[in-house]
Formats: C-alpha cells, sequence, structure tokens
C-alpha cells in the first residue's frame, strides 16, 4: 500500500497542526500523464519520455525544466533545450508545447472534491499551504483555477523561492510561513511519489494522489482522524 505510512504507530498521538498540497496531479490532472502521452505518440517509452521533458524527478537537477521551476531559465529557452537534449539521447525532438497543449485539454477542470475538502479542512482551523513546483509563464494559467486565497493560508511556488520540491528546503520553507516547527504535524500531498518520500524523509505524512484523487482524501482523513 502506496499511503501505509499514514498509519504509522505514532500516528495516534499526532497533532496536526497544516496540510500541504501540490497543485498539478492534485487539484487537476497530472503533467506527467499528458508527458507520457506525447512520447508514446512519438514512440517513446513513457517513463524515457517524462524523464527528458521533466528531468529526473525524484531528483533537483539542472536538467532544464528543474532550472526553469527554480526560476532560472525562461520557457522558450527551457523548451529549446529539452528537444536538443531528446534529439542528442533518442534522436526525436520532444517539443514541450505539445505537452501543454495536451494538458490544456486534459485540465479542462478542477477536482472538485479536492477543493471542498481543502476549505474544509481550513475551515476547520488547520493551516493549508500550497507548495507547487511551477515555473513563471504558468502562473497565469494555473492560479485563477482554484480560489487559492479563500483555500490556503500561505503558497510557496518554486520559481519564486528558487527551490523545488524534492530539496528538503522548500518544504521547511513552507512549514516556517505556516508557522509550523514540527514536521511531524504536517499532512503533505502530491501527485508524485518522489515528492512523498522526500517530504516522510523529514517527518511529515506524507500521501500519494492517483489519478482518482478519492483513496488519498480517505487516508487525509485518517490521518487527522477525522
Ligand atoms: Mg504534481
Amino acid at each position: 500500500m502506496i499511503n501505509d505510512a499514514v498509519h504509522t504507530p505514532d500516528h495516534q498521538q499526532r497533532e496536526v497542526q497544516a496540510v500541504v498540497f501540490d497543485f498539478g496531479g492534485v487539484y487537476t490532472a497530472s503533467p506527467f500523464s499528458a508527458a507520457a502521452e506525447v512520447g508514446e505518440a512519438a514512440g517513446l517509452d513513457p517513463s524515457v519520455a517524462i524523464t527528458l521533458l521533466f528531468g529526473p524527478y525524484d531528483h533537483d537537477t539542472d536538467h532544464p525544466w528543474h532550472r526553469a521551476e527554480r526560476g532560472q531559465l525562461d520557457l522558450p529557452a527551457c523548451r529549446d533545450e529539452i528537444m536538443e537534449l531528446s534529439v542528442a539521447q533518442t534522436g526525436i525532438a520532444l517539443d514541450m508545447w505539445e505537452v501543454f497543449g495536451v494538458l490544456g485539454k486534459r485540465m479542462t477542470g478542477v477536482r472538485q472534491q479536492v477543493v471542498d475538502h481543502t476549505l474544509r479542512i481550513r475551515q476547520s482551523g488547520l493551516r493549508t499551504g500550497l507548495l507547487t513546483n511551477n515555473v513563471l509563464e504558468a502562473r497565469e494559467f494555473w492560479r485563477p483555477m482554484i480560489p487559492l486565497d479563500e483555500m490556503f493560508d500561505d503558497v510557496v511556488d518554486s520559481c519564486e523561492v528558487g527551490l523545488r520540491k524534492p530539496d528538503a528546503r522548500v518544504f521547511e520553507l513552507s512549514m516556517q510561513r505556516l508557522g509550523v516547527t514540527d514536521p511531524s504535524a504536517v499532512v503533505f500531498l502530491d501527485d508524485w511519489p518522489g515528492n512523498v518520500t522526500a517530504a516522510r524523509n523529514i517527518g511529515m505524512t506524507g500521501i500519494v494522489v492517483d489519478d482518482d484523487p478519492a483513496d488519498a482524501l480517505a487516508a487525509l482523513d485518517a490521518a487527522l482522524g477525522w
């Protein structure tokens, strides 16, 4: 069970103070599935395509997408570098604009049940945060998709702070901005398992969100003792 860590023996003693959510793949369709689709259409193994387009996502590296997410590279330059990389490694030019095209079609709606759950958690008195790896150029598209001010006490966007998941420092920054000092008082949700592992490694309770978020929301309720 991917979310077994929720049921760790000490969870009864834990008092959750804050819940931190990822954006893409939690409130919307997954960008990684869109990358897999573009890769498959080009005749590549989906996992190879995801790694070429988004870099080795379990790590924080100098891959062009990671630099763009840290606000160190603009999106057109990022796209060019990724195309060069993919041609060099596979002979196929993977185009980030195509990924965005597929993603645009899939991101027709938000997962309202996750939005509603977030609002309920905040209304219950717990602090809520958003911690997103994102690029500057996407800001005008993703921010209006959900009522950010109503849902979250704080939003950490990787390209604004120069740090990205899975770097432990960005999890700590999110906690600090929410006024929480004990990581075991934080529940973190993300669709990328490597980010969830990183959160668990610093002591947070981590929950992986699948294409159907129902299991993750049930695991969240269990972590909150609801
Ligand atoms: Mg995500």
